[in-house]
């Protein structure tokens, strides 16, 4: 059995509901954390904390020999498509190549699992309908770019040296633990349901839908969400199917539902009981129509159910932690 898990930004949002479960389950648990975005008060005291940069190899090593992880979960990089656009260098740097950094160290050190954080946008624009792990991967942004050369990294460094993997490919992350001590204000935010919260709560004035001219029933692009905790979990039923099966193996991580932005903003309305303004935009350059997950092999593979999949809860756990964030910063 599998005792002890690095997490790499085990301080961000999705590192850090995962701790919460692995330290739930019984598992030794250390954090990696430069705490660029990240907060140090999300992490338990009984893990051990290295604030070090995965760019930084002496100090990553050190973190390995000190704590002798068998598995490695590495959430830590960049996240947001748009920004990926402008900014593709901050991208290949902060996901490819700090990935490359912490895979030889893991290497070096004999970490025998990797599980690494993908993305659905390593499936491009897919045509419609659902999308499998064996579907084309053709991203058309730097962010999909980013992860999908890591996880050729890992398959072809896998098959070298030995260790096992696993992919999850995650698609629209949303909700919150409220048992979690902290949360990160996100000023800047630009995932729809974030922002959409966050206008409930006054922080901006309106939303805007970016593109109402899609080719979809209502126009606007479609996406599958998942609640964060069943995503954490999602983590650890893999981690138990790879020590089981010995094997690597990639995972779509979604809800197998597609839900369009005007849909997603109604539920918004619906669940908070405010009518915020909505303007139609302009495309968000690097959108893709449509992504929505098949999870077969996530349910089949690993026993994995989705425990949060009602679209009302997960957008009304979102607004909770929304407003957890602004109380938290108001005090
Ligand atoms: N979106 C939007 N307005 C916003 C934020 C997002 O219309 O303020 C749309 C975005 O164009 C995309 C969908 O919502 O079609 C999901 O975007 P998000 O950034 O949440 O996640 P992504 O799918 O890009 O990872």
């Amino acid at each position: 059995m599998t005792k002890k898990i690095l997490i790499t930004g085990g301080a961000g949002y999705i590192g850090s509901h995962t701790l919460l479960a692995a330290v739930g389950q019984g598992y030794d648990v250390a954090v990696i954390d430069n705490l660029s975005t990240g907060r140090r008060e999300v992490i338990p005291t009984e893990c051990a904390f290295y604030e070090v940069d995965l760019v930084d190899k002496p100090k990553v090593e050190q973190a390995l020999k000190e704590f002798l992880p068998d598995t490695v979960i590495h959430f830590a990089g960049s996240i947001d498509v748009r920004e990926s656009v402008e900014n593709p260098i901050k991208y290949y740097a902060n996901n490819t190549y700090a990935s490359l950094a912490l895979i030889e160290a893991c290497v070096k050190h004999n970490v025998q699992r990797f599980i690494f954080s993908s993305t659905a946008a390593v499936y491009g624009n897919p045509d419609g309908g659902t999308v499998s792990e064996t579907s084309p991967t053709f991203p058309i942004n730097p962010y999909g770019h980013s992860k999908l050369m890591t996880e050729q990294i890992l398959s072809d460094a896998s098959k070298s040296h030995g260790f096992r993997y696993a992919i999850l490919r995650y698609f629209n992350v949303a909700g919150a633990d409220l048992r979690l001590k902290a949360a990160q204000p996100t000023p800047m935010a630009t995932h729809l349901i974030k922002v959409a919260c966050q206008t409930v709560l006054g922080l901006h004035p309106s939303i805007k839908i970016f593109g109402t001219d899609y080719e979809t029933a209502d126009g606007t692009c479609i996406r599958d969400f998942i609640h964060i905790s069943d995503l954490a979990r999602a983590h650890l039923n893999v981690l138990d199917y790879m020590t089981e099966y010995d094997a690597s193996a990639v995972f779509n991580c979604g809800n197998g539902q597609g839900y369009s932005v005007k849909q997603i903003l109604d539920a918004v309305q619906r669940v908070s009981g405010i009518n915020f303004k909505i303007e139609h935009g302009s495309r968000r350059a690097g959108d893709p129509r449509s992504l929505i997950a098949d999870t077969s092999c996530l349910r089949n593979k690993t026993g994995w159910v989705a425990q949060h999949e009602d679209i009302d809860e997960i957008v009304s756990s979102a607004l909770a932690w929304e407003r957890k964030i602004l109380e938290s910063a108001s005090l």
